[in-house]
């Protein structure tokens, strides 16, 4: 048996092996930040950072939800806060976590919803 020879790859060995990476980063690109990242859900592919984003604003409504019922306990009459600044939670808790618009307040009903299109049943 001849033995191996070991001078290293080829050129044709290490031109697969780039085209197999780039072929890798192109799907893994494709999956994260191609078309679809940005459609809501069953109007495309849902990425993982869609989902991670709108259990970010559901979490954050939860919070700010729970913080207006804490106000009404609180307060003698019973009322609903003003406004949502009264409640002086933090910044990023009060807009949405993917489109970064603030929360709607209905203090008459005191009710928080999300604009974000996709987010008004959350
Ligand atoms: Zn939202």
């Amino acid at each position: 048996m001849r033995p191996r020879d070991s001078r290293g790859h080829t050129l044709l060995e290490v031109a697969i092996v780039g085209l197999l990476l780039v072929a890798v980063a192109a799907f893994l690109l494709y999956r994260t930040a191609g078309p679809g990242t940005k459609t809501r859900p069953g109007a495309g592919l849902r990425t993982p950072i869609v989902a991670a984003k709108d259990a970010a604003c559901r979490a954050n409504l939860r919070t700010v939800r729970q913080a207006v019922e804490a106000y009404r306990a609180s307060d003698p009459d019973g009322a609903a806060p003003a406004s949502l600044d009264v409640l002086a939670l933090p910044a990023e808790t009060t807009r949405c976590a993917e489109g970064n618009e603030p929360y709607i307040y209905d203090a008459a009903q005191a009710e928080v919803r999300c604009p974000h299109p996709g987010h008004e049943t959350f």
